[in-house]
């Protein structure tokens, strides 16, 4: 678990609105909802989502331009992180595969790639939407 005692206010309360919000935020929806407790400016989002996600607490979401709260409040370390993401209601489901990190891991050790980073996007229709 990710030492959140550290955290400045602003990072605190961006945290706090995605913690609170139904599915990802973009920059801006995040700079809506802060604006009452005295964030003006997009920089002081964005600073604040570098160092969110930089500690894992945050994860960002390329295709949607958004980020969530850490569902897990997991420390990552090295593993692929996977996300569904339901297109019709915007869910978004975080989760960790041992056995896709296992072959992956293999793939990248059979090809001599040295990894990085790696987020995984699965976009479809949650059970809901799909029924
Ligand atoms: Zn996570
Ligand atoms: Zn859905």
């Amino acid at each position: 678990m990710t030492d959140t005692s550290t955290l400045t206010r602003n990072q605190r309360l961006v945290l706090d609105a995605l913690e609170g919000a139904e599915g990802p935020l973009g920059a801006y929806r995040i700079l809506e909802e802060l604006r009452p407790n005295g964030l003006r400016a997009p920089l002081q989002v964005y600073r604040a989502l570098d160092r969110l996600v930089e500690l894992g607490l945050v994860h960002r979401i390329e295709c949607l331009n958004a980020f969530v709260a850490c569902s897990a409040g997991h420390d990552h370390g090295g593993e692929t992180i996977a996300f569904a993401i339901c297109e019709e209601c915007g869910r978004v489901t975080e989760f960790v595969d041992p056995e896709f990190e296992h072959r992956l891991g293999a793939w990248c050790s059979r090809h001599a790639f040295r990894r990085g980073k790696t987020t995984l996007e699965i976009r479809g229709l949650c059970e809901s939407c799909a029924a």
